[in-house]
């Protein structure tokens, strides 16, 4: 795997869930095209040239040697760590049906170092967790694990995230780790509408199937992004407004029933209901 070498790794993001952050890839064969908001930046700062390159991941060779210099720096700021906002920490290799080695093995490394001087970690796939991570010993079990399960539907996978792991094998990874006693949560967002996924209006199918995760995040898709992402005018669906208002209040109802944390992410109906980072 192709590698480069950065200046500093860790840093403090504005995203409204984190807090502290790390990309140690540049790049994601997961390729989604629902849009991708990580390469949408990675091109606008010239980081990669096009959607080819962007599924070309680029592995961060000196990550762990940043991160011996930068611990000790930062670490008393630090409330916890995400990966990753900007690429994906457990990619999926659709063509070799696995996780890819190389970054699987670099991104356990970063989790058990960070891990090792107590700062814990929320992690976010739309790939497989593997099962080095039920080894408490070696990882806290304070970490959080998340995965993005934004549909069910396979026609809507296939067109809009063809390379990331089937939702089938994506979720059964997490509710192993759940079952061992970790903790795990659910970023439902950018939830689709039902043009673009016809099952999109019964999201209590997704909220059954995840019913064992702690904590769910649910924000709407922007509009203006898929229309810039696809280079091509998209629909602009008129009540919008409405049925993410209807869908966040089966997720807030669901949440509430079943003992679950949510957020319902800025500019998503019903987002003014809670205001607290649901990480810290
Ligand atoms: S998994 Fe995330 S980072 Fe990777 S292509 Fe899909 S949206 Fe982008």
């Amino acid at each position: 795997m192709e590698c480069i070498a950065r200046k500093s790794l860790l840093y403090k993001t504005k995203v409204e869930y984190g807090d502290w952050t790390i990309n140690h890839i540049v790049g994601c064969k997961h390729g989604c095209r629902f849009p991708c908001y990580a390469m949408m930046m990675a091109r606008k700062f010239g980081w990669i040239k096009d959607y080819e390159d962007w599924r070309k991941p680029k592995l961060v060779k000196n990550a762990l040697d940043l991160l011996e210099k930068e611990i000790p720096k930062y670490k008393n700021q630090i409330d916890f760590v995400h990966l990753c906002f900007m690429t994906d920490p457990f990619m999926y290799d659709a063509e070799k049906d696995r996780i890819i080695p190389d970054i699987k093995d670099l991104t356990l490394k970063i989790i058990e170092r960070l891990n090792r001087d107590g700062i814990r970690v929320t992690i976010l796939t739309k790939g497989i967790y593997p099962d080095d991570l039920l080894n408490t010993q070696r990882f806290s079990k304070n970490n959080e694990y998340g995965i993005t399960l934004v549909s069910l539907n396979n026609n809507f996978k296939e067109q809009y995230e063809p390379y990331s792991s089937s939702y089938e094998t994506r979720v059964e990874s997490l509710k192993k780790l759940a079952k061992a006693g970790l903790k795990t949560w659910v970023s439902i967002e950018p939830y689709p509408t039902p043009e673009l996924d016809p099952d999109a209006a019964q999201i209590e199918k997704i909220l059954e199937k995840i019913h064992f995760a702690k904590k769910i995040i649910f924000g709407k898709l922007n509009y203006n992004k898929l229309v810039n992402y696809c280079g091509r005018n998209s629909h602009n669906w008129k009540n919008s407004q409405e049925f993410y208002e209807a869908i966040a209040r089966k997720v807030i109802d669901f949440c509430n029933t079943n003992n679950i944390q949510y957020h319902i992410k800025a500019g998503t109906p019903l987002s003014n209901e809670d205001h607290r980072n649901i990480f810290k």
